[in-house]
């Protein structure tokens, strides 16, 4: 399969040639006809298996139909990985001026709250900065209008290291979105949210 007939645009079937990527990974493959049908998906994937064209591409390729506001959130455990998914999402969104913005710890919280009041297409954090800014100043954040959650290392991401910013960011976004949610081990955590038990009141809602 190619990328035009996992339902891709030209213009993002260009910027992938340009990158001398011309075949989807067995991810992207499985990923890509999904997001752009409008479902949630769980993907196993371990960095290096193009996991994260496989969530940008066809978020870019949505937003491109319909921008406005913040459109996505993208949570990941560490600073590093949140500056590789942005360098993927700034290649491929060059075309359509894709404007993210990287919100981690360790950098001015000033910085980052005069670029979250911009609102930015993509939001690309670490879940305790992001839950600071939603803390200091969450009506200046435009989220109430967000398309897509992802969760990237979601199996790092549901423990209890970030569980409480986890649930204050879940709660102030719209319910009515896509969850995108990418993991290399499924854990307990993973596929309790991926089929939330009844009986358990803890489940998460995600
Ligand atoms: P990731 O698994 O998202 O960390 O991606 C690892 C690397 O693979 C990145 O540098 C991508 O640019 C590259 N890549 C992504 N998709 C493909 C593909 N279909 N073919 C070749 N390389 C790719």
């Amino acid at each position: 399969l190619s990328f035009s007939q996992l339902g891709l645009t030209p213009w993002l079937v260009n910027s992938l040639k340009a990158m001398s990527i011309t075949s989807p990974s067995e991810i992207q493959t499985k990923c890509i006809p999904e997001v752009l049908a409008g479902r949630d998906v769980i993907g196993g994937a371990k960095t290096g298996s193009g996991k994260t064209a496989a969530f940008a591409l066809p978020i870019l390729q949505k937003l491109s139909e319909d921008p406005y506001g913040v459109f996505a959130i993208v949570l990941t455990p560490t600073r590093e990985l949140a500056f590789q998914i942005a360098e993927q999402f700034n290649v491929l969104g060059k075309t359509i001026n894709l404007k993210d913005v990287v919100v981690v710890g360790g950098l001015d919280m000033m910085t980052q709250a005069i670029a979250l009041s911009k609102r930015p297409h993509v939001i690309i954090a670490t879940p305790g900065r992001l839950r600071d800014h939603i803390n200091s100043s969450k009506d200046a954040m435009h989220l109430s209008k967000v398309k897509f959650l992802v969760l990237d290392e979601a199996d790092r991401l549901l423990t209890e290291t970030f569980a409480d910013d986890l649930g204050g960011i879940l709660e102030v976004l719209p319910t009515k979105r896509q969850t995108l949610l990418f993991t290399a081990t499924m854990t307990d955590a993973v596929l309790e949210l991926a089929n939330p038990s009844s009986d358990d009141a803890d489940a998460n809602d995600a």
